[in-house]
Order: structure tokens, then C-alpha cells, then sequence
């Protein structure tokens, strides 16, 4: 609900990253009011990684914000992260309120915000990003806190998760971990970030759609009256004009429950296995380093003992935990085998 009216779906709210200027935040306002997006977002306070970056206007933002409920009509909303926050964005009349990936994880500061919009006797909907770490329980603890302090109208937003080293995305979607959190809470909303999964504009509609396809409540994504002098996240900023071609070029597919159920099952299997790829990359990469050290110290490839120890362990724990351990032996023996063979190519390099 806002403004004591329920929420179209599917839910879009957009903005900058960051509230810059007051005329930067009206012009991006009203490019966006006048393609029909209800559900303005700004950040005002912004957590940032190191110092000295823009750390966000502060409480002067919230007066553009209140300009822009005035001049477009539009609902506004922002990231806070303290009780400070908090309070000036509940006494400038802020309609929804969102937490911040860095926040989210951190128990201390959701439970400051959640006595502070206790105190504040807040009734506007408050949406939690995933926390920066894949960590449900984190996420559920959080929203917990937000509704034993009387919060009823919860969302959630999935804005990917921090991982180390190059990828494709800037924050690595995840995607089995909201579809569990819809396991775990099926009314909560879930609403797609993909401005921060994807950390570039032309990953926003391909991101978009999946999060459709699987039947996401919405997407909040960034827009910027001008991205590429935005002060922050300025890669992955769309204009409203191009946010608009993208939300209108969305597909929503009219497909049954059943058949819905087995695409978000087999995006996992897809997820899952890329995971095993990975693993088992970073699995050889050790072996070659495991070559390396044995041939610097002359020490033969296979080690019998070692190797036995290896497949009892590992098929004790597959049956522990519900797979034949024949079946464990199996993977593990040609899993060996390449270990094996990249050792050797190790060895004869010279
Ligand atoms: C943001 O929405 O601009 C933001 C800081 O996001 P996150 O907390 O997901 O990094
Ligand atoms: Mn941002």
C-alpha cells in the first residue's frame, strides 16, 4: 500500500543513485513522472566503500525530495541506515523507506532502525536489500527485526551478492537464494535491482526480464537525467526515456503455475551447475599447484594414501547426506583422473 492505495504490479520505482543537485532530482523526477513511473527513488545518504568518495547530499535531499512529490505526484523514497536517518526521513514526509545492502547485514543497525521507526510510529512500507553476503538468514533476521517493531508492509529487494575477483556481473544474482526466500515467506514482496546486480546499463533489461520470467513483484531500477556524469553507480544509470523503452519492451509471458515452477527449478539446475564449473576449475588450478610443489621437491604424482583417505571421506559424506556413495566414488574417481592428468602436464612442462 501507498497512499492508502494498493501497488500495481508490477511494482517499478526508479531514480538516481544519488539525489545530486535539486535540479538534477526534478529533471530526472519529471522525466520519469512523464512516462508514468509513480515511485521516485534518491539516495541521500550513501554508503560507500572507502572514504572520500560522494557520500551523499544528506538531509538537504530530502527538501528536493519533497519538491518532487509536489511538482510530479510521484511517491518518494530512500535509503536510510541509522536512527538519524530514520527520523529526518519520517519528519519530511518520505513515503517508503528501503535499507541498504551494507545495513541489511548488519544486525546492530537494523535493530537502531527498526526501535527508530517503532518510535517514530511509522506505517510506510520498508523494503530490505539482500545483505552484501549470501546469507538468507541474515536477510530473513532482518526483515524479522523490522516486523517485530510493528512494520507490516515489507518487502524485499534482490540487488545480487559481493564476490571476489572479475565477473559478469558487478553482484552476483544468486538467483536459488530469493527464489528460497520466496520458499521460506510467500507473501513477501521481492522486487529485482538489476542497476546493482548488473553494474552496467545494458544488463538492466536482460536482468529485468528474467526477474519476470520468474515472477519478481517488481524492479527498481536507476535512472539518471544524465548517467554519464552521474556522482556514483554512473555505468549502470539508464535515462527515464531509455528506462521507459526498456519497461516497455518487457515481455509478461501468460504461462501456468506448473510450467513457472519448473523454469525458476531448472534456472537453478543451470545456476547449480555453473557452480560446479567453477568449483571444479578452482579444484585443478590447486592441483597444478599441488604439481608444481611435488616436482620442485621430487616427490611422485600419486600418492596411494593420500587418494584412499580422499574417496572414504568424501563417500561417507555423500551418504550422510542422502547420495550413494558409490555414486560419490564415481565423481571423485574421474574428477582424480583429471587431477591426475593436469599434474602431469605440469610435470613435463619444463
Ligand atoms: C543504492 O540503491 O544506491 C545502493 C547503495 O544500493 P546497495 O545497498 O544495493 O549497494
Ligand atoms: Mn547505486
Amino acid at each position: 500500500m501507498l497512499g492508502g492505495k494498493p501497488l500495481e504490479h508490477p511494482i517499478i520505482i526508479s531514480g538516481p543513485c544519488s539525489a545530486e543537485t535539486e535540479e538534477q532530482t526534478i529533471e530526472t523526477a519529471k522525466g520519469l513522472a512523464a512516462n508514468g513511473i509513480k515511485i521516485f527513488r534518491a539516495g541521500i545518504w550513501k554508503p560507500r566503500t572507502k572514504p572520500g568518495g560522494f557520500e551523499g547530499v544528506g538531509e538537504e535531499g530530502l527538501e528536493w525530495l519533497k519538491k518532487v512529490k509536489e511538482q510530479t505526484g510521484m511517491f518518494t523514497s530512500t535509503e536510510v541506515a541509522t536512527r538519524a536517518h530514520v527520523e529526518a526521513a519520517l519528519a519530511a514526509g518520505v513515503d517508503m523507506l528501503w535499507i541498504g545492502a551494507r545495513t541489511s547485514a548488519n544486525p546492530f543497525a537494523m535493530q537502531e532502525i527498526a526501535d527508530a521507526l517503532k518510535d517514530g510510529g511509522a506505517d510506510i512500507p520498508v523494503l530490505v536489500k539482500n545483505p552484501v553476503n549470501p546469507d538468507l538468514e541474515l536477510w530473513i533476521g532482518a526483515l524479522e527485526r523490522l516486523y517485530n517493531a510493528g512494520i507490516r508492509q515489507l518487502g524485499a529487494i534482490h540487488r545480487g551478492f559481493s564476490a571476489y575477483g572479475k565477473h559478469l556481473y558487478r553482484n552476483l544474482p544468486q538467483w536459488h537464494i530469493p527464489i528460497e526466500l520466496r520458499r521460506r515467506l510467500p507473501s513477501l514482496p521481492i522486487i529485482h535491482d538489476p542497476s546493482h546486480i548488473g553494474g552496467k546499463r545494458e544488463l538492466v533489461a536482460p536482468l529485468s526480464q528474467q526477474a519476470i520470467d520468474m515472477g519478481f513483484d517488481g524492479l527498481i531500477i536507476e535512472s539518471h537525467c544524465d548517467p554519464d556524469c552521474a556522482w556514483s553507480d554512473k555505468a549502470q544509470q539508464v535515462t527515464p526515456d531509455v528506462l521507459n523503452y526498456i519497461l516497455n519492451t518487457l515481455v509478461y509471458r501468460d504461462e501456468k503455475q506448473s510450467t513457472e515452477n519448473l523454469k525458476i527449478l531448472r534456472q537453478q539446475i543451470d545456476e547449480l551447475d555453473n557452480e560446479l564449473v567453477e568449483v571444479l576449475n578452482k579444484r585443478m588450478r590447486v592441483a597444478r599447484e599441488i604439481g608444481q610443489y611435488k616436482k620442485e621437491h621430487r616427490m611422485p604424482v600419486l600418492q596411494i594414501g593420500r587418494h584412499d583417505e580422499i574417496m572414504q571421506s568424501r563417500a561417507s559424506l555423500a551418504e550422510e547426506m542422502g547420495m550413494s556413495s558409490e555414486f560419490m566414488r564415481t565423481v571423485l574417481s574421474v574428477i582424480h583422473e583429471e587431477s591426475v592428468r593436469q599434474q602431469i602436464e605440469v610435470f613435463n612442462k619444463r
